[in-house]
């Protein structure tokens, strides 16, 4: 991955929206199939492929591009309203484009919502992924324009 989860010693963790709440279904999210070789996301215990049950871990390059993106306005969530407008991005990957993750496009992985100019966002811009400072546990990844 081209970042890293925040450790101690890191930067104060800022806001960064709502959090998810991972679960035993929803926690592993790089998951491939043992038997068939392709990736599965949103995560499953089966393969939609070709229904095994087995997977293997891979990692991954943490490059992709920017699929789509839009600028949310209010009304928004009290959290969301005061930082608007943002984007959020959709990106697929560079390894697996049929897999795509929502996002922000920040400058630096602490950044906030509202960092990068909305207008300056282009589809099929490359990206990165980088981790925002841990928040009560969760890290959430995000993107950042890459060269
Ligand atoms: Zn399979």
């Amino acid at each position: 991955m081209a970042g890293e989860p925040g450790r101690s010693g890191d930067p104060e963790p800022v806001a960064v929206g709502l959090l998810p709440g991972p679960d035993a279904d929803s926690t592993p999210f790089w998951e491939g199939c043992a038997a068939c070789g392709r990736r599965r996301m949103p995560p499953r215990p089966m393969c939609p492929h070709c229904r095994s049950l087995e997977a293997t871990w891979e990692v991954m390059s943490g490059r992709g591009r920017i699929w789509s993106f839009v600028v949310p306005h209010p009304p928004l969530l009290a959290a969301y309203a005061e930082v608007a407008p943002y984007n959020v991005i959709v990106v697929e990957l560079d390894e697996e484009p049929a897999i795509r993750f929502c996002g922000n496009l920040v400058d630096t992985p602490d950044g906030a919502l509202d960092q990068v100019d909305p207008h300056t966002v282009e589809i099929g811009e490359p990206v990165e992924v980088c981790f925002a400072p841990e928040v009560d546990g969760i890290v959430m990844p995000r993107w950042r324009r890459a060269s």
